[in-house]
């Protein structure tokens, strides 16, 4: 096993773990009760004195925030800093500024001090760590990182583990795998879709990816290396071990997986409460689907108690893992967005489902779309999967249509319509991936 960054929190025995969990919530439901004037009303309006939270059932009764909460707070238009009614420090203290990609609204602007960066770098540091990440490797991270969170703290993680960290920006994909090979790079730390779309570069380039020195490839931005297809896919390709790792600009990097037999992302309960619950904010039990709220517990110049993620999990207790972590489980890692949850035809459909099959069928390429529209005569709305057939496998179009609707009805509970195309016409996406396309009239 690859070993822990902090064993002594990683192993904290179940009963020490969840009391330091509810006494750090109630400090730091004490620290925003006194500096963010957003939570100091919400916890008047629901009557919470922040100094009698004792239990978990008082955490309960703290009201979650959502991400309008948070933007409205933010666009007011006093305040002499980018970061309106949510900074709860001098704005001198803040050292960095990152914003949220903004695929699903107005972007969130987020501050952080020398402390938040301290903590930041740790919990990637517990990522990378768990995933064997040391000072001998090399890491290449192919990507300009912009204003986005993640790969920043990754690479000052990298630094603070004392691995060699390469930033692989403004470059093209055929330029970065001539430099992951020419720098013997150990590790790569990108999103899923990059991952594949990096693999199919080096194919181009004369290069097998999995003839490179590339041991270990981290992912982030997307659920794609705990989905068993996508995972299996990218192991092949690149010959590498492939980790997942979640996390959000708001709450931090709390989730990642280890080398261990689950194959899931524990939460990291030392630095965040991490509740999965019920449509109706009801803990879930083990083997349950919920959503996530998370609390980042040493957030300091921008901090957020009990942030609807809104994540799908399926919970598992930590027993089911063999890495000796005493954190809890999400099996199976996320599998999707809330909000990217569709219903068709009174299914709910989810997009890691659909990922997982595609990526399992050696005989289509690892790029496709889902399309729905509008009912037809029968009153179904229709689902199609636009594939590409894979030149490596040749295979009778007639057949591969068969085996995917079939698998695809087995995973989903749904009839797609399966339109093969030629490999390569469907577009690349750069980073992350938005695969399902809902045509339909919003009266259907
Ligand atoms: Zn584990």
């Amino acid at each position: 096993m690859a070993g822990m960054w902090n064993p002594s929190l990683e192993t904290m025995p179940r009963e020490r773990l969840e009391r330091r969990q509810r006494r750090k919530f109630r400090e730091q439901a004490q620290y925003v009760y006194e500096n963010v004037p957003l939570f100091r009303d919400k916890l008047d309006r629901a009557g919470i004195d922040p100094e009698g939270i004792e239990t978990f059932d008082d955490i309960r009764a703290v009201p979650t925030t959502t991400k309008g909460e948070l933007r409205r707070a933010q666009a007011t238009e006093d305040g002499d800093t980018p970061y309106g009614d949510l900074l709860a420090v001098d704005p001198a203290e803040v050292r960095e500024y990152h914003r949220t990609s903004g695929t699903t609204g107005t972007p969130l602007r987020q501050a952080e001090s020398g402390r938040d960066w301290e903590w930041w770098s740790d919990c990637w540091a517990t990522v990378l760590w768990a995933q064997g990440v040391r000072p001998d490797d090399r890491v290449f991270v192919p990507f300009s990182y912009g204003a986005y969170v993640a790969f920043w703290a990754a690479h000052y993680a990298c630094e603070r583990i004392g691995a060699e960290v390469v930033p692989g920006g403004n470059l093209s994909s055929a330029e970065r795998v001539e430099r992951i090979a020419d720098l013997e790079a150990t590790v790569i730390v990108t999103t899923p879709t990059y991952a594949l779309r990096l693999a199919e570069a080096a194919e181009r380039e004369g290069i097998d990816p999995a003839a490179t020195s590339v041991e270990r490839i981290v992912c982030a931005g997307e659920p794609g290396a705990s989905v068993p297809g996508t995972k299996a896919a990218l192991e092949t390709r690149w010959g590498a071990s492939v980790y997942d790792h979640a996390g959000a600009t708001e709450t931090g990097a709390w989730g990642y997986s280890c080398d261990g037999d689950s194959l899931g992302l524990h939460f990291n309960e030392a630095r965040f409460l991490v509740e999965v619950v019920d449509d109706d904010g009801s803990p879930v039990e083990p083997g349950e689907e919920g959503t996530l709220v998370v609390t980042p517990l040493d957030r300091h110049a921008q901090p957020y108690l009990r942030f609807e993620q809104r994540d799908r999990v399926t919970l598992e207790a930590p027993d089911v893992c063999d890495c000796g972590r005493t954190f809890r489980i999400a099996d199976g890692g996320i599998l999707g967005r809330d909000d990217e949850f569709i219903t068709v035809n009174g299914v709910l459909l989810s997009p890691t489902a659909v990922e997982d099959v595609v990526r399992r069928t050696d005989a289509v390429t690892d790029e496709y779309r889902v399309v729905i529209d509008d009912h037809d005569e029968k009153e179904l709305d229709a689902v199609t999967l636009l594939a590409e057939a894979a030149p490596q496998n040749p295979t009778d179009p007639e057949s591969i249509e068969r085996t995917l609707r079939r698998r695809l009805k087995r995973a989903c509970g749904l009839t797609f319509r399966i339109r093969l195309r030629d490999a390569g016409v469907l577009e690349r996406p750069e980073r992350k991936a938005n695969r399902v396309h809902d045509r339909r009239s919003t009266d259907g």
